[in-house]
């Protein structure tokens, strides 16, 4: 049986011309796949009954189990999906102050990249997404909530480009015209930068809005933080973005979680202008935000501290926002999602 959420267009073209239809009947229930949402040959109504017949023999479709949903105060609504193995996930979907929508999906049961300060870190690597479990997160999330569209960023639970094959071939899905027709403008994938995967990216995916979780821009610090530095250094993960084709007027992110006397030193605030200097890029400063997982080593930065590492940066013309952290009352915000079944 094949995955149906898990193919492109071209592949659903090729599968059914060989079973001997004509070729635009893929395109057909690839639009009823993802503009009506359908979860069964059987709504696919333009179909004749024997075709579906036919069909329902040689695909699946490979849904997910949503097992809670909770709506935070500041509306952020986190989905709990199981997998088919008994695996759980989180996506959540965050209202946006311009009355649009985000949806932040995971790639991974866990994570392998062990960031000291990340719930999903903390609770370990389950396994990979398939594309059909990372696709449906948003199909799912804008059927239930009645959306048309919203923004996608790849956020969620674990590192995308550790997951590379099945993350690029769903955003691929998610960008196609004839389904959900989500802009590339409108889609970002945030990274801690993991090499060669980055540069396949620029052949790939050019022009996608790219997220690093950078956090330090200083070796020591970075690898004590985020073990992925060690074999991926910053300098080699910096030297590669530099590149990087971005969308026009659009800027790198730099995710910057701070924590309290760790990396919101003027050390860090000095070595980090010089390497923001060479990039059209954007600092988001995420206050830490506290779990359950983290136990009591790190500590978030008192805001008026916060306050002052930004300003010193914006005095040297730098671009720097600081995160309110939407869902944090239900463990949704960045770093905290950790999949508790409760
Ligand atoms: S911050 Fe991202 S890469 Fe690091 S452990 Fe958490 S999910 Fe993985």
């Amino acid at each position: 049986m094949i995955d149906l959420l898990s193919l492109e267009l071209g592949e659903l073209e090729e599968l059914i011309v060989e079973m001997g239809f004509e070729r635009y009947r893929a395109k057909q229930i690839f639009s009823f796949l993802y503009k009506q949402k359908v979860n069964s040959f059987d709504d696919i109504t333009v179909l004749k009954k024997d075709v579906r017949k036919l069909l329902k023999e040689k695909f699946y479709f490979n849904t997910l189990e949503v097992v809670s949903n909770f709506q935070g105060k500041d509306g952020a609504r986190k989905y709990l999906f199981k997998l088919n193995d008994g695996n759980f996930i989180e996506s959540v979907l965050i209202p946006m102050e311009n009355g649009r929508y985000t949806i932040c999906v995971s790639t991974q049961s866990g994570c392998r990249m062990g960031c000291k300060f990340c719930a999903t870190g903390r609770m370990g690597f389950k396994r990979s997404l398939s594309v059909s479990e990372i696709v449906e997160q948003v199909r799912f999330i804008l059927k239930e909530s009645g959306l048309k569209t919203a923004n996608v960023v790849y956020m969620g639970m674990g590192e995308p480009l550790d997951n590379y094959e099945n993350t690029v071939k769903s955003i691929k899905i998610l960008m196609d015209e004839n389904g959900l027709a989500i802009s590339k403008r409108r889609i970002t994938l945030s990274t801690c930068g993991i090499l060669p995967q980055l540069e396949w990216l620029k052949r790939d995916l050019p022009y996608i809005n790219l997220a690093l979780s950078l956090h330090s821009v200083i070796d020591d610090k970075r690898s004590l933080i985020m073990p992925v530095n060690i074999k991926h250094p910053v300098g080699r993960v910096l030297e590669s973005l530099k590149d990087f084709p971005m969308p026009r007027r659009k800027r790198i992110t730099f995710e910057y979680v701070m924590i309290k006397g760790i990396n919101d030193t003027q050390e860090d605030a000095k070595a980090l202008l010089r390497v923001m200097s060479n990039f059209r890029c954007k600092l988001n400063i995420i206050p830490l935000n506290k779990h359950d997982l983290m136990g009591t080593k790190f500590e978030p930065t008192p805001l008026d501290e916060i306050e002052r590492f930004a300003s010193y940066l914006r005095d040297k013309g730098m671009f720097v926002t600081i995160r309110k952290s939407k869902g944090s009352d239900i463990n949704a915000a960045c770093g905290m999602l950790a999949a508790k079944v409760s």
